[in-house]
């Protein structure tokens, strides 16, 4: 009766030597869902003592390069060095058809250096895309999973997912601000995965290009909005802009939880990669 959500990646555009780029692992029973695949997913799922062929699906929340950067990764050790002629299920909004058929047009040549190589490798990666905007998502396990759109505009299609499994529902949202979609989501859910920025530093930047960020994300104190709203147990916080180490003295997001509090009064979670989170039903 528990859904565990490890941070693989709690990172952002910005490189960071200790964040990894976003990417969140859900697990409910022996089913495991890796959500975005930003930078260094896959040594942080080798961090979690997860081998990329227990991956049941790959979903992605939309399709900037922060949260993709690494899926040509999770696309050739999946390949390699998953289950033999498994395919990988992606599922994303609509273009990621689009953007797979690209890597794998990047990958052209590195497939045709292992199959020449290996007399055991007779079929390139195969992979099932499956686009979604609105509804549940049948991949075929005994987690159930819904999705639903987001706002992160001008970037469009986006969606979040709600993962369930024996009666425990975890949301992740992905880059949003609040909206009617991830309300939905969330709805009756216990906990939610949520990327924030921190616009009250961020609006201090001379930079054009950090205030461009502001009106497509949300920040702690949205972020607790939409859980407060919502009737969610639990808030989790990832995708630190700036990071946590950077905003508060003693490095471990206290602010950060303390911002989200005022609108949220639910359990808060921040946390460097890999940090894991049990969520039990009513917890
Ligand atoms: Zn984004």
């Amino acid at each position: 009766m528990t859904v565990s959500v490890i941070l693989l990646g709690t990172g952002s555009p910005i490189p960071d030597p200790n964040r990894a780029g976003p990417a969140t692992l859900i697990g409910a029973g022996n089913e495991k869902y890796l959500v975005d695949a930003g930078r260094g997913v896959l040594m942080r799922l080798a961090g979690a003592l997860v081998g990329v062929g227990e991956l049941n699906g790959v979903l992605l929340t939309h399709l900037h390069s922060d949260h993709i950067t690494d899926l040509n990764d999770v696309i050739t050790s999946y390949w390699v060095l998953g289950p033999p002629e498994g395919t990988l299920t992606i599922v994303g909004p609509p273009g990621t058809q689009e953007v797979v058929d690209a890597i794998l047009v990047s990958l052209g040549r590195d497939v045709k250096y292992r199959m020449d190589h290996h007399d055991d490798l007779n079929l390139p990666p195969l992979l099932n895309v499956i686009e979604v905007a609105e509804g549940p998502v049948s991949l075929g396990g005994n987690v159930s999973i819904e999705c639903a759109p987001t706002d992160h505009k001008p970037v469009e299609p986006t969606v979040g997912y709600r993962f369930t499994h024996d009666g425990v529902s975890v949301v992740a949202a992905g880059d949003t601000i609040p909206c009617v979609g991830l309300d939905s989501l969330c709805e009756g859910a216990d906990a939610l995965v949520h990327t924030v920025i921190r616009k009250d530093i961020i609006k201090l930047s001379p930079n054009p290009r950090a205030q461009d960020i502001l009106d497509y994300h949300s920040s702690p104190e949205e972020a607790a909005q939409t859980a407060q709203k919502s009737g969610v147990s639990t808030l989790i916080m990832t995708h630190y802009v700036p990071g946590l180490n950077l905003t508060s003295p003693a490095g471990d997001g206290q602010d950060w939880i303390d911002l989200a509090a005022q609108h949220f009064f639910g359990r808060i979670e921040v946390g460097d990669d890999l940090h894991r989170v049990e969520i039990t039903k009513g917890e």
